[in-house]
């Protein structure tokens, strides 16, 4: 199958499988698993944080970081496409009773300072606390600059507020910028990473912050049902993308801008609407073009697609090629030209 739906359907290469087999192994929740002792040690180096928790999902780790940054009658600022506000199920709140102050994000995903402000609530024990702004970088597949993420450090210095990064894609975000990972962790005091998308480990993530954030997010873990026990085998493939799939990131970036370039060539396609930052194309679909039928013949021709008319999404990979991407094209031009 080609898989254009998500970052997330990529499979475990063979090198990382062996990593996985050949992994040392220990009981985790006992602290014995060297494995992930490892990866969390280098975690907490490669991104300039103190500590390190290796988490079952993003939606976990995004969770453990508003449960430990916030108490109950706590809120945090977030974007109305925040992950961390709209898929996922509501975690925080239900889970954490930390409600959710979403804002409008901005056409580049970002927040404005001046609305961020305003919905800050005053100590009056009529409001929930506002305690935590939390971005995401990359946000539908853009990307936030250095500029924006220090302007939101000071934003949150002059408001007492902790910053924290959903950073799902931060490596994307990186390669897109071409910094190094950390000239974006810098600005903040928690931030996760996504071992299981573009980085292709077949499950995990990483939860960064400082040594008594870690420790508090540890005991939630444990207490979410998240504590693992020779959590190894995975530990290894996490400690193997960070190692070995960063840099190809460049390869699913050009084959996005490829992919959209491509689309425009299909009659009824127009990707104009959007800009391709990273490995994320959105294209509009004309509504004469009949989407059932389309994913059928895709599916026929062994393709895969999150089909919808406004705003499509396609995301590339790296069990996406060039190649695969031709197959698609001449599929579609097939049915539409
Ligand atoms: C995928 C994603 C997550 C959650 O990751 P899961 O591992 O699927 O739970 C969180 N934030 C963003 C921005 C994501 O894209």
């Amino acid at each position: 199958m080609i898989d254009f739906r998500s970052d997330t359907v990529t499979r475990p290469c063979t090198q990382m499988k062996k990593a996985m087999f050949e992994a040392e192994l220990g009981d985790d929740v006992y602290g014995d698993d060297p494995t992930v002792n490892a990866l969390e040690q280098y975690a907490s180096e490669r991104h300039g944080f103190e500590g390190a928790l290796f988490t079952s999902s993003g939606t976990q780790a995004n969770l453990l970081a508003l449960m430990a940054h916030c108490e109950r009658g706590d809120e945090y600022l977030c974007g109305q496409n925040a992950h961390n506000y709209k898929y996922e199920a509501g975690g925080a709140a239900v889970l954490g009773s930390v409600q959710p102050q979403p804002i409008e994000n901005e056409a580049d995903g970002s927040l404005c300072f001046t609305k961020l402000k305003s919905a800050i609530k005053a100590d009056d024990f009529h409001f929930a606390r506002t305690k935590l702004l939390s971005l995401e970088n990359t946000i539908g597949g853009q990307v936030l600059s250095l500029e924006y993420m220090a302007q939101a450090q000071r934003f949150c210095e002059q408001n007492q507020l902790i910053l924290h990064l959903d950073g799902a894609r931060v490596y994307n975000a990186a390669m897109a910028l071409d910094v190094d990972v950390t000239q974006i962790s810098q600005y903040f005091d928690s931030m996760t990473v996504c071992l299981s998308k573009g980085l292709g480990a077949p499950i995990g993530s990483l939860l960064l912050g400082d040594k008594a954030f870690i420790a508090k997010a540890r005991r939630i873990r444990k207490m979410l049902g998240g504590g693992m026990r020779q959590a190894g085998f995975l530990a290894a493939a996490g400690q193997y993308a960070l190692l070995n799939n960063v840099e190809r990131l460049a390869e699913d970036h050009d084959n996005a801008k490829y992919l959209a370039k491509q689309l425009n060539e299909v009659k009824g396609f127009n990707t104009s609407a959007y800009r391709v930052s990273t490995n994320i194309v959105y294209v509009d679909v004309a509504t004469d073009i009949d989407i059932e039928t389309m994913t059928t013949e895709l599916m026929k021709n062994k393709i895969l697609i999150s089909s919808s008319y406004v705003g499509m999404r396609l995301v590339t990979h790296k069990d996406i090629s060039q190649g695969d991407i031709d197959t698609l094209i001449s599929v579609l031009k097939k049915q539409f030209n």
